[in-house]
């Protein structure tokens, strides 16, 4: 059996997996991530087995620039790429940006269809062509690995394409992008594309051929494996299918499927599939995206069989409902709960095999918390316990902690907060009234950070079953046009709405973006601490 499996594999071809998430998937709006935040989710990156890295647009902020610097410095199997457009000032911010790679890529572009062309870029075909020439040129001078996306390929004309791919292999493009920018492609002619390119592109065999793929009508997943199957060799893909307005095709699903179906699919990617379930939590977790419950692969309900019928089967023989078992992605298999009597090592124990493997010191942190959160609460669930390294990992970079927090409230009192806030070395008590005692608690923050956002969107979920469950708020905050998400999380909702507003202002205050730059800068102006 296994010398046969081996044979296979040799037969099967590999799809080479690019990540996108700290660039497209950054680039959704409200999911921006700082730095810290970025190089948390590259060494994720890393472990879960993908082959290349797109850590950003370097010459888009500083911050940028900053971020795929480090994630160059700090990671060392994946390639690591930045994006560039095809102009001198973008590949040279670029090339620096990527310089102590260990294996570093720049990822140029251009738009290839008359429509974005004309209105776009005010380029002639030809003038287009040759900026994309010099720009791949140029970029071969910093890098061997040079990367050439036509933008909106999906919508150019064919002759057209193949002709300025052809140019970029020749100048020296070892990876060929077919976006589907827009999401306008379906599959069956995105694949006859590929194809297309295939046979018509005279240096093809130079390049691999990859292709992005956008999820505006639902398709990008769809469109990825056809084009696979006429020839694209490498993927650009995101975590969760996070990306610009719908999402970009997401990577758990697409090397399930390759997995999965592997009787149809003769392929095989790099991707440690257990790592799977960490990385969507994390990007979720740091992006304050919260992944719909029915999302095929990682969705809480993704492995969940509630009818009858289904639960009878799968109690006989797994497989009769169950395509993929939850083990394969790393969803921990017994959810074993703790409470106030398990000790040091039981909680250590509990921690690795959930894949967790931490310093001494930081597990003599969560080990204080943890019993704290006994305290409150009788069961302690694998969500608590990620709950408590997660909130661990926000603290880190917050710039502002609340040390105190006393609300009241109820139908015939008006509802008032009192709380401190920390900041360094200073710390300041306000107090406001609201609407509610969340309004209160919300007012008694700007009060004391200076912030003067607007709150757009506020939800509550409890994280496990139970009425002591934990509660877990996420908020959606604004400051001109910037959005971010917050979130928070305790055996008090109210505290944990506090939590999740403070995370917020302080994501938006640390914003890197140039527009959380500015955002920033505002809200700075009339800050107390
Ligand atoms: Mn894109």
């Amino acid at each position: 059996m296994k010398k046969q499996n081996m044979k296979q594999n040799q037969k099967n071809e590999r799809v080479y997996i690019f990540d996108t998430t700290l660039r497209d998937g950054e680039q959704a709006p409200g999911a921006s991530l700082n730095t810290d935040e970025k190089m948390k989710i590259a060494v994720q990156l890393e472990k879960l087995g993908v082959d290349i890295i797109e850590a950003g647009f370097p010459a888009a902020s500083p911050g940028d620039f900053e971020a795929v610097e480090k994630i160059a410095r700090m990671v060392k199997k994946s390639v690591v790429a930045g994006l560039a457009r095809a102009i001198k000032k973008d590949i040279e911010a670029c090339a620096k940006a990527i310089k102590p790679a260990k294996r570093g890529r720049i990822h140029t572009f251009i738009s290839s269809s008359d429509i974005h062309l004309k209105y776009q870029f005010k380029k002639t075909r030809e003038e287009a062509l040759q900026s994309a020439v010099e720009a791949v040129k140029l970029a071969r001078h910093f890098s061997d690995d040079v990367e050439f996306s036509a933008m909106d390929a999906s919508r150019s004309e064919l002759d057209y394409l193949c002709k300025m791919i052809e140019m970029a292999i020749k100048h020296g493009a070892r990876t060929v992008n077919i976006p589907d920018t827009v999401g306008y492609a379906v599959p069956d002619d995105f694949g006859k594309t590929i194809a297309a390119i295939r046979n018509r592109v005279p240096n093809i065999n130079k390049a691999v051929i990859s292709v992005h793929c956008h999820n505006d009508l639902g398709l990008a997943v769809s469109n990825s494996v056809s084009a696979i199957q006429n020839g694209a060799r490498q993927v650009e893909c995101t975590i969760n299918g996070i990306g610009e307005r719908a999402g970009n095709a997401s990577l758990e699903e697409i090397v399930m499927i390759l997995k999965t179906r592997a009787d149809k699919y003769p392929y095989y990617t790099n991707i440690t599939t257990k790592e799977i379930y960490k990385t969507s939590r994390l990007v979720s977790t740091l992006t304050g995206f919260m992944i719909q419950p029915n999302k095929a692969i990682v969705g809480n309900n993704a492995f969940a069989h509630e009818s009858g019928i289904h639960q009878d089967g799968m109690l006989k023989y797994r497989q009769t409902y169950e395509i993929m078992t939850p083990q394969e992605i790393g969803i921990p298999s017994s959810r074993l709960v703790m409470g106030k009597h398990s000790g040091r090592h039981a909680f250590k124990k509990r921690l690795e095999d959930l894949g967790y493997h931490l310093s001494e010191e930081l597990l003599e942190t969560l080990f204080a918390r943890f019993k704290d959160l006994a305290d409150k609460k009788k069961d302690v669930y694998d969500e608590d316990i990620e709950a408590l390294i997660e909130e661990k990992i926000f603290s880190s970079t917050e710039l502002y902690q609340m040390t105190y927090l006393h609300t009241s409230a109820g139908s015939s009192t008006l509802p008032t907060a009192t709380l401190k806030i920390k900041k360094g070395d200073h710390e300041v008590q306000e107090a406001a009234t609201g609407d509610g005692p969340v309004d209160a608690v919300f007012n008694a923050i700007d009060r004391a950070t200076g912030f003067k956002g607007k709150l757009v969107n506020y939800a509550l979920k409890a994280l496990t079953q139970g009425r002591d469950a934990q509660g877990e708020v996420t908020v959606s905050l604004t400051i001109n046009g910037d959005e971010v998400h917050g979130r928070g999380i305790s055996t008090d909702v109210i505290e944990a709405s506090a939590k999740a507003y403070l995370n917020g202002v302080n994501k938006l205050l640390l914003g890197h973006k140039k527009k959380s730059a500015k955002a920033a800068f505002e809200a700075m102006k009339g800050v107390k601490l």
